[in-house]
């Protein structure tokens, strides 16, 4: 996909967790897609945001971080109130009210029960052509590392996607996840998609 920025977008502020994991790449392709595109390690970064992402990278080592630098409760409460936010693959399982045999700190902000690692030891990572339908007919790039899965989810979420009949994709209200790295592709419709439903929000 190339690159499409959005004028739309220019005025979007877009906060990105960078204490561990893939947070460089959110940035690019948020930037790529028009807004901008701040690194979140401090209290004082969420400032004045317009949405947040939490990156993929290692759940328990992010939780843990987000516990000792004081952010967990602070983006909890964010999320209550309404702030936008994307989490991929470890930033799924962070969004997830519950982890399935699973004790770590979580924000809980959806109604989801997630299965870390649940693809298997063996295949570990893959890639996948998905079927999207809020992203349009042409299949998406998913690349999945240890990735998780939605193991059910509240009458207030919405399924974007399935793989091997596992919800790999999903929104609640103005929260969007994925089980995969859209990051790690060149094809920005999911972060169009996400920042068009924060641009929406600030209407
Ligand atoms: N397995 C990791 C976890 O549960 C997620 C892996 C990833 O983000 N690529 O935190």
């Amino acid at each position: 996909m190339p690159a499409m920025s959005d004028s739309r977008f220019e005025n979007l502020t877009t906060g990105i967790l960078a204490l561990q994991g893939a947070f460089h790449e959110h940035a690019v392709a948020l930037e790529k897609c028009g807004a901008t595109a701040r690194k979140v390690r401090r209290r004082r970064d969420l400032a004045g945001l317009d949405a947040l992402v939490i990156p993929g990278g290692e759940s328990t080592t992010i939780g843990k971080l987000m516990v000792s630098y004081h952010l967990l409760d602070e983006i909890k409460g964010l999320g209550a109130e309404g702030l936008p936010m994307l989490g991929t693959c470890a930033g799924l399982v962070m969004l997830a009210r519950e982890v399935v045999d699973g004790d770590q700190p979580l924000l809980g902000l959806m109604d989801i029960k997630v299965r870390r690692n649940a693809f298997g030891r063996q295949v570990k990572s893959f890639e996948a052509a998905l079927d999207v339908q809020a992203l349009g007919e042409d299949p998406f790039p998913g690349i999945f590392i240890r990735a998780p899965w939605i193991e059910s989810a509240g009458p207030g979420v919405d399924i974007l996607a399935e793989y091997d009949g596992h919800g790999i994709a999903a929104r609640q209200d103005k929260m969007l996840v994925t089980a995969f790295h859209p990051e790690l592709t060149d094809d920005l419709r999911l972060h169009e998609l996400f920042l068009r439903m924060v641009y929406e929000d600030r209407r």
